[in-house]
């Protein structure tokens, strides 16, 4: 649009170019105080901790107070949601320079509007266990924006599921989606239910119990789920077989993720976690780094990990830990052919703990109650889940002589924990950037249904490597750069903020 200033004035790096609108920084302790009061407010509803929190880097004191006024807003409108508080602040931070220059954007109130979802439906979800015992569990879908497309985002199958962790996730697909330049809305949604050691039976009659409901409100123009934690192939197709029976059509665009025997792509499986190592990849080369030889942790074991433990050796990189939510298995010899493959075994064949890995794979430990993040190691992958990674355990990882962290899953970091690495010169890669691979080759399978063709591993490998390159791009066009270290959350909150901003300035006030 014709009133968007261009990204390299926010270049730290560019002294010769300064943002027009944004007011000289004048007291930069003031403006510490600010945040940490912003940061105080959120933590009464968190369990982070309020200590800290520096001033987004290049901040004046006018755009932190609109930060904090903002803020202020978003807490009081949503009472009690701190993980959706989180996101809307790690968003905010980088973005409000940019907003603030942007009368255009400010005129149609676009941050407000934008940090208010569409429609949030929850309902009832009633199964039977196999001992014919009724249950009945929270089911949720947050429709968050449709701006870019039809709402699109995964199923979160777990007890720690509710409307805060959605509207957080939600809003983090939307500006995830947009970067894909795939038209692509943003949703999620999912249940409280908890799969852990229920059988197969339950589990799809708890899948068929949950689209009971959910149909009502998707479709491949309207609202097209796929997986997340919890919810892989197995639930995909229950879920999918459930939807054509009530909707009595073969609609394969309605859901993604599915098995390649009825609409599924190549490379879904893969995408996440290999999307997540090709941008880290990309960001390294930037930095004149690569891959091979460095030594790398990934946390978790689930589809995400999984596929990036694989990848990353593929680069030449040496992965000497995965985790689950009771520890971590330790591989000091780095990952071979012969253990990847038993690791894929036990957690995508056998349903096993990390723990059957470690007996299993020769060379490996498993230390119970441990963080995979102690283990010091080069690249960071964290592919489990948000919050994983708090300051302390960031000091942790820079003290290890950590070099680059790559979100895998969808904020993993607290904001201390960024800032942490952010001060420490690592290359940190955030997740609506590193793990939009999955989403993004969803957005390649919804474009096989709809030509009703199957296109070959090869292509679809192709477009997704595509995909993060121009990812990478769009970042780096819109990042700030400091101390030679290119300023990848920035980048791309600016930039898909940018897209989805214009796209709803462009449709005026609904
Ligand atoms: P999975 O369910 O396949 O795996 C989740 C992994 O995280 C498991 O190893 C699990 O261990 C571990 N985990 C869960 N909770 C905790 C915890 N509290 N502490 C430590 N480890 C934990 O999920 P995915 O791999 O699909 O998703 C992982 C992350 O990636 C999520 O944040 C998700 O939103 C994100 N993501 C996923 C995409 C996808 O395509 N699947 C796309 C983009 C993002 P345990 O088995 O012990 O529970």
């Amino acid at each position: 649009m014709f009133w968007r200033k261009k990204k390299s004035a926010y270049s730290e790096d560019a002294p010769g170019e300064t943002r027009s609108a944004a007011p000289a920084r004048a007291d930069r302790s003031e403006d510490t105080a600010i945040i940490a009061a912003v940061h105080r407010k959120m933590a009464q509803q968190t369990a982070h901790s309020a200590s800290s929190f520096a001033a987004p880097a290049g901040a004046g004191s006018a755009v932190v107070r609109e930060i904090d006024h903002f803020m202020d807003g978003v807490m009081r409108r949503n009472p009690g949601e701190p993980e959706f508080h989180q996101a809307v602040f790690e968003f905010v931070e980088t973005v409000m320079p940019y907003y603030m220059d942007h009368q255009g954007y400010r005129k149609a109130r676009i941050l407000e509007r934008m940090t208010e979802p569409d429609r949030a439906i929850m309902f009832r979800v009633t199964w039977e266990d196999d001992q014919g015992v009724p249950h009945a569990n929270k089911g949720y879908r947050v429709q968050f924006n449709s701006s870019m497309g039809p709402y699109k985002g995964g199923l979160r199958f777990d007890p720690s599921v509710n409307l805060s962790v959605l509207k957080f996730l939600g809003f983090e697909q939307t500006f995830k989606n947009a970067l894909t330049r795939l038209p692509m809305g943003g949703g999620k949604g999912g249940a409280d239910f908890h799969p852990k050691g229920r059988s197969d039976g339950e589990i799809m009659r708890f899948c068929h119990a949950m689209m009971s409901e959910l149909f009502r409100h998707i479709g491949e123009s309207v609202d097209v789920p796929a997986g997340d934690i919890g919810v892989g192939a197995r639930e995909i197709g229950y879920l999918f077989g459930k939807y054509k029976q009530l909707a009595n059509h073969y609609t394969g665009g309605v859901l993604t993720g599915k098995g390649l025997s009825f609409g599924g792509s190549e490379i879904r499986k893969e995408a996440t976690g290999y999307g997540v190592v090709i941008f880290t990849e990309e960001m390294l080369k930037k930095h004149g780094k690569s891959m091979k030889d460095k030594t790398v942790v990934v946390s978790g074991s689930g589809n995400v990990a999984i596929y990036a433990v694989q990848r990353a050796m593929q680069l030449g990189g040496k992965v000497i830990a995965v985790s689950d939510s009771q520890g971590f298995a330790h591989v000091p010899n780095g990952f071979d052919e012969d253990t990847f493959s038993i690791l894929q075994d036990v957690k995508e064949v056998r349903r096993e703990r990390l723990t059957s890995f470690a007996n299993k794979a020769r060379g490996v430990s498993y230390q119970a109650g441990k963080s995979p993040w102690t283990v010091p190691c080069e690249v960071g992958l964290p592919c489990a889940t948000q919050n994983e990674i708090d300051e302390q355990m960031a000091h942790v990882m820079v003290k290890n002589g950590i070099e680059i962290v790559s979100e895998g899953a969808n904020m993993p970091l607290t904001a201390q924990a960024i800032h942490v690495l952010k001060k420490a010169n690592v290359i940190f890669g955030p997740a609506k950037a590193a793990n939009a691979g999955g989403v993004g080759c969803s957005g390649l399978e919804q474009a096989q249904n709809a030509q009703r063709l199957i296109w070959t591993r090869e292509q679809v490998e192709q477009e997704l490597i595509k995909i993060m390159k121009s990812i990478h791009e769009q970042c780096v066009e819109y990042a700030p750069v400091k101390n030679g270290v290119v300023d990848y959350q920035a980048g791309a909150n600016i930039s898909s903020f940018a897209r989805v901003a214009d796209a709803m300035v462009g449709y005026g006030y609904v």
